[in-house]
């Protein structure tokens, strides 16, 4: 676990390379958010980054979710949700003032989701996750079957169809985890040609701790960062990415 100075210094090393990052691709460092990915990361770490003037967290479980909702009650920020959600926690994300689910990939989820917001009188914001990377432990759509999963669930009134996730292939081979930003990217803009009512596809939530200079390259506009700020986790990523085979 980092410490305090540990996280200060880290955050400021995500800002210089996201902005850096923006710079070499010719965009705006307004037009990357940072989203800290704080799945088992302890309440106070993440007031800490919070306190820094960081806003925007992601969790992968609704437990976790849970936990830290009251300690952090009292210092603004806004609830992501990133990672594989199942559909017996879809009133907790809404209790809990989830504003965007960035993990979207059937159509049972999204109509169950759809539902309890109508019966709670609410809207949410969601992406659309894509395996890019064609991993079989992944989640997420195929890319080929993106664009007709976006127009299935567009007429659904609760949910707010904002953009696109995924998670890249792990490896250090750069040009194929660029492959996978370039796919979602293209899939944007797909889904942007044809003109879907109620579609909005200006979000690409795309690049963690080690691809994301990559991932801004090609088009992120949000990145979820967690190691590189929090330090290592004690659960390997399968155990949020692959539930079908770990534990
Ligand atoms: C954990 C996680 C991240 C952050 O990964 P790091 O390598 O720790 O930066 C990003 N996205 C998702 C979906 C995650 O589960």
């Amino acid at each position: 676990m980092n410490s305090k100075e540990d996280i200060v210094k880290n955050l400021n090393s995500i800002s210089e390379r996201i902005k850096n990052a923006c710079l070499k691709s010719n965009r705006n460092p307004n037009e990357v958010k940072l989203l800290l990915a704080t799945k088992t990361v302890t309440a106070e770490n993440i007031r800490i980054a919070l306190n820094e003037g960081h806003r925007l967290i992601g969790e992968n479980k609704v437990q976790e979710l849970k936990e830290k909702y009251d300690f952090l009650i009292n210092t603004p920020h806004e609830n992501h949700f990133i990672g594989h959600l199942q559909s017996n926690k879809i009133k907790d994300i809404i209790k809990y003032n989830v504003t965007c689910i960035h993990s979207i990939d059937n159509i049972e989820l999204a109509t169950k989701l759809n539902t309890q917001l109508a019966l709670s009188n609410k809207k949410i914001d969601i992406l659309i996750q894509v395996n890019t990377s064609n991993e079989e432990s992944k989640f997420g759509l195929k890319p080929e079957q993106t664009i007709l999963f976006v127009k299935s669930i567009s007429t659904l009134k609760n949910i707010h169809i904002k953009g696109l996730m995924t998670i890249g292939l792990f490896s250090a081979d750069i040009p194929k985890v660029r492959i996978c930003f370039k796919t979602l990217k293209a899939i944007q803009n797909c889904i942007i040609a044809e003109n879907i009512p109620n579609v909005d596809m200006s979000e690409l939530s795309m690049g963690m701790s080690h691809d994301l200079e990559t991932a801004i390259e090609e088009g992120a506009t949000i990145v979820r960062v967690g190691t590189a700020i929090f330090g290592q986790r004690k659960y390997p990523d399968a155990y949020y990415w692959n539930e079908k085979k770990v534990i």
